[in-house]
């Protein structure tokens, strides 16, 4: 039976090979069941007739009923059209043919009544329809309300007669095969709980609905489907995990009691006590942990992390913090050496620039136990790296380290993995958080630290430079630091280097007599070392720079974040820009600059940012715009090509999806019991043909 499915479509009914061929190439399809899943991506609605009185220009499609009366030739040379008088009750209109107009001629019967359907357009002061569909009215046809659907196609298809409706024909021919092969893979107290239609039916009126409403329970169904499959196969990987992996048991806390009763450096928020209490509970259970912490720009998670190292260091066991940049390795490791120094907890730095003898000395120093806590980039996954017994390894910013790097960390433990916080200031929308990382916990710093003012932004045209350098020059007045960053983009680098040193000068030459630093992706590490430097102990006052300072750079006194170009940035990344200010006790800026010509969605995106400071209402919005497989650190996960399902739009169904997926495996972590029969079929169904799930976070 799952044979039918597989079958190529060449054997269909009104494919052949030439066509298979085509539609290989263009779309993909090799298969029938290649094809049942070429969903539709809308319908045209045939149910409604409308009377030509009520028809305007504004409309996409309309069907109406009437007579055609006179038809015949208008203009000359290649302006010649074919035109048709159409009327009904209401009124009249033209129908226009430009091209095919003796197929029309020999077809269309002048006093006969008709269905036509087609867009509306207005010419001087009536409206036309240009090439409508049309169709003889009869009993039959004026009955046959129906919504068609469309599909995706392309040219090339299309010049061999393979367009959107032809596509229909052939899948119409293939259901009516296919549907009594479709198999349930749902029990029914899933599919009652949450009245799903069942499978086969679903299929049917997600290609031909019967009405509205049939269309959407179709699609609620093979949404829920879709999520659940993959949410299934999410937790049962973690499962699997649980089960192999014993986590390094941490019962005692010591050290960070004492650091917190004595060394706190501020009162922490509700929301950070409680990821603290959250990470603690993993750490003592007797299961390695893998956390997610997800925390928009600010929020202070350094300090998380710091108290979760405590944890392993009261126990005997060693931390590494490993963070994308140097300069961000750099910024880390002065904050937490503070910090460990009040508690005699011995620190180390390793990055790539830290060579010879000093680096030596640290991988005896972390072989021996000597040392407490590693702080680096992912010179720290290197094989040489040995510890003695590490026992918690933190992630900082996520995104920019891939799946592998992580697991390596996990190897870095001989005998138990460490466990495993991942720190994140991408506020990853909920929903997809779920479905990337459904196999990691996660904990949320939803609350900014007390008495911070929320970030003022602005939106501006180049026209209006010299207010904003204005502006710069009062805040530099009152002694406050100010970034202003210019965008730059891989493919064209040397251009965009040569707009940042262009950027360099004219500041330079705005601000006489204020020291302007420069820093991006292009200079040795111990020049953007110095240049940061200088920036952090107050030398510099204006810091020209490329995105190199958008991760996690912390300068208290920076209150002005200029980013030139801004509709050339992802809302993610001006988010995380923006971050790099608010972060001290003084009203801080972000200031967007722009030219006059703006995309729709660049428009968006500006309005967004100067709406809200909120990282998790900004990420919504940006699954919103570009789609979740555009999301920054999503592009490898190789889960987001869905079919059917929105994930900016279902997460309701979602969250049931996961709910039922959790319900099911608690009773029945094997899927052996006969009523689950169908979703085990449906799992090794699924992993012949699909990705590899293994990839997935
Ligand atoms: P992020 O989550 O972006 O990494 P950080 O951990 O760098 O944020 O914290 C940002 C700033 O806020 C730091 O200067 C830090 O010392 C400070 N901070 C963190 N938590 C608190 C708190 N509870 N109260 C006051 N300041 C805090
Ligand atoms: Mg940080």
């Amino acid at each position: 039976m799952a044979g039918f499915f597989d079958t190529k479509i060449e054997y269909l009914k009104g494919v052949g090979p030439q066509k298979a061929a085509l539609l290989n190439k263009e779309l993909n399809i090799f298969t029938c069941g290649d094809l049942i899943q070429h969903y539709p991506f809308r319908h045209e609605d045939r149910t409604k007739f409308y009377t030509i009185s009520e028809v305007n220009e504004q409309m996409p499609f309309v069907q109406i009923k009437g007579k055609i009366f006179a038809i015949g030739w208008q203009g000359e040379g290649n302006k010649k059209r074919l035109t048709a008088a159409f009327q009904d009750d209401t009124g009249k209109l033209e129908l226009v043919w430009f091209k095919g107009q003796q197929g029309v001629l020999r077809m269309v019967k002048p006093g006969a009544a008709y269905i036509v359907f087609g867009k509306p357009a207005k010419y001087g002061a009536n409206h036309s329809i240009a090439h409508p569909e049309m169709e003889l009215l009869t009993e039959s046809t004026q009955k046959q309300a129906y919504l068609q659907p469309v599909y995706s196609t392309t040219e090339k298809l299309k010049s061999r007669f393979l367009d959107s409706r032809a596509l229909s024909r052939v899948i119409k021919e293939l259901l009516r095969v296919a549907l009594p092969q479709i198999r349930e893979t749902l029990p029914e107290y899933i599919t009652e709980k949450y009245s799903l239609i069942e499978k086969a039916r679903a299929i049917r009126h997600y290609h031909f609905p019967s009405s509205a409403e049939m269309f959407k329970k179709a699609k609620a169904r093979l949404v829920f489907e879709e999520l659940f499959y993959i949410q299934l196969r999410i937790l049962k990987m973690k499962l699997g995990r649980l089960e192999k992996l014993k986590g390094q048991i941490f019962p005692d806390v010591s050290l960070l009691k004492i650091f917190y009763q004595d060394h706190l450096p501020f009162e922490l928020t509700e929301a950070q006590k409680r990821v603290v209490r959250e990470i603690h509970s993993d750490m003592k259970s007797g299961e390695q942990m893998n956390r997610l912490l997800q925390g928009d720009v600010g929020s202070g998670k350094t300090i998380v992390a710091f108290l979760s190292m405590l944890i392993a260091i009261s126990n005997g066991a060693q931390a590494c913090l490993m963070a994308p940049t140097e300069i961000l390795a750099n910024q880390h490791y002065t904050g937490l050496s503070e910090f460990a120094d009040l508690i005699g907890v011995k620190i180390a730095l390793l990055t790539g620039s830290i060579k010879g003898k000093k680096r030596r000395e640290i991988f005896d120093k972390l072989e021996s136990g000597e040392l407490q806590i590693l702080v680096g980039t992912h010179a720290i996954i290197e094989e040489k790296v040995v510890f003695k017994k590490m026992g918690i390894a933190v992630i900082d910013e996520q995104h920019r380290f891939g799946v592998a790097q992580r697991a390596r960390l996990w190897e870095k433990n001989k005998s138990t993995p460490p466990h495993i916080l991942v720190m994140t200031a991408t506020p990853i929308p909920r929903t997809l958080a779920m479905t990337l990382y459904g196999d990691l916990e996660v904990s949320v710093i939803d609350e900014l630290p007390k008495g911070r003012k929320p970030i003022i932004t602005s939106h501006r045209f180049d026209s209006h430079r010299l207010n904003v350098f204005g502006f710069i020059r009062q805040q530099v007045g009152e002694s406050r630091q100010i970034y202003i960053v210019y965008p730059l983009i891989e493919e064209s680098e040397k251009l965009d280097l040569k707009d940042l040193m262009d950027g360099f000068e004219s500041v330079e030459r705005a601000f006489p007599g204020i020291p302007v630093g420069i820093l991006h992706g292009r200079m040795r590490p111990e020049d953007k070392d110095f240049e940061m430097e200088r920036f952090v102990r107050g030398e510099t006052k204006i810091m020209v720079a490329t995105t190199v300072i958008e991760v996690g750079v912390d300068v208290p006194n920076a209150s002005v974040m200029v980013i030139e170009n801004a509709e050339r940035f992802g809302l993610a990344q001006l988010h995380q820009l923006r971050g790099r200010v608010g972060r001290g006790a003084s009203q801080s800026y972000c200031v967007l600059m722009s030219s006059m010509k703006l995309s729709k969605e660049a428009k968006v995106r500006l309005q967004t940012m100067v709406r809200t400071n909120n990282g998790f209402e900004i990420a919504e919005k940006d699954l919103e715009l570009r789609g979740p497989g555009d999301i920054q650190g999503t592009q490898q996960s190789g889960i987001l090509d869905l079919l059917v399902a929105d994930l900016s739009k279902d997460g309701k169904i979602l969250q049931e999806a996961r709910a039922t997926a959790i319900e099911v495996l608690q009773k029945d972590p094997q899927l052996a019991l006969p009523h689950h029969r169908g979703i085990l079929d449906q799992i090794e169904r699924q992993k012949k043909s699909e990705v590899n799930w293994s990839r997935v976070s």
